[in-house]
């Protein structure tokens, strides 16, 4: 599943490529049709992302309320000087002007909805590491008082927006972290190098489309988007995820898996052990 990154630099670039222009929105698969005519030919206002969410703010008051899911795709592409692009796949959205063409295929929701609904869902959402506006004692205050493991709470998210699966496994690695351990155990002090650490590590995952945890490589990226040049990045940009089997790299112990909150968690059984 895309996590929050992913949606951002999504955000970012359908903003960049559709904002100040009044897109024809089409439903060519039919199952947006409604949706689609009610919001084609509006001046185009913005796109933004709140975790795992993306927004579509069109003139009058409509937005257009989009949730990847697991298998969505949403693309965009420079419009050829041909006419007509062709619809590959079901296309349940697409945002057309005479520059670019955006197709959404496969997501788990796209709707229009009003003002009132996109504040409902925005307070239904922990906060977002990529936002600074972004509370993390908003996250806090559900953790402390949670008897759920961290592994489970950091998928949760009404506690943290945007942390998906491999920044999960991730972050605990990197700080040692047991996700068996409940939420209402964690001292505050580790809290705060998880969020710091997904501060810092999430706009890489914008930068350079991969979610990059190995340290390494983390203050490579740094030094490369500090220089204005794009990041060389190596085939294995993370410590434990998908590595179930393999040895942990500080320690040498089999990377263990399990299903948390749904999804395989990953994580070396003796660096993050339980205190
Ligand atoms: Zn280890």
């Amino acid at each position: 599943m895309p996590e929050g990154h992913t949606l951002y630099a999504l955000a970012r670039d359908l903003h960049a490529a559709f904002a100040g222009t009044a897109p024809e929105v089409t439903s060519p698969q039919g199952r947006f049709a409604e949706g689609a005519a009610r919001v084609s030919g509006r001046p185009f206002l913005g796109a933004t992302s709140r975790g795992k969410h993306l927004f579509l703010e069109v003139d009058g008051e409509l937005w257009v309320h989009v949730h990847l899911g697991l298998i969505g795709t949403f693309t965009i592409d420079e419009r050829p000087w041909t006419a007509e692009v062709p619809v590959v796949g079901q296309v349940r959205m697409r945002l057309a002007t005479p520059e670019h063409v955006a197709d959404l295929r496969g997501p788990n929701l796209c709707a229009v909805v009003t003002p009132d609904e996109v504040a409902a869902v925005l307070a239904r959402l922990g906060p977002d590491p990529l936002r600074p506006d972004a509370d993390p004692d908003l996250a806090w205050r559900r953790i402390s008082r949670s008897a759920r493991t961290v592994g489970e709470l950091l998928m949760d998210q009404a506690v943290l927006a945007g942390v998906g699966n491999v920044y999960r496994s991730e972050v605990l690695f990197r700080h040692r972290l047991s996700p068996m351990t409940e939420g209402r155990r964690l001292r505050p002090a580790s809290w705060r190098l998880v969020w710091d650490d997904l501060v810092r590590l999430m706009p890489l995952g914008v930068a350079t489309g991969r979610i990059v945890t190995v340290e390494e490589q983390v203050l490579a990226v740094e030094a490369a988007l500090g220089r204005g040049e794009v990041p060389r990045l190596q085939e294995r940009t993370s410590y434990v995820y998908r590595r179930d089997g393999q040895p942990c790299e500080r320690c040498g112990s089999r990377i263990r898996t399990r299903v948390v909150a749904g999804r395989n968690l990953f994580w070396c059984g003796n660096c993050q052990r339980r205190r």
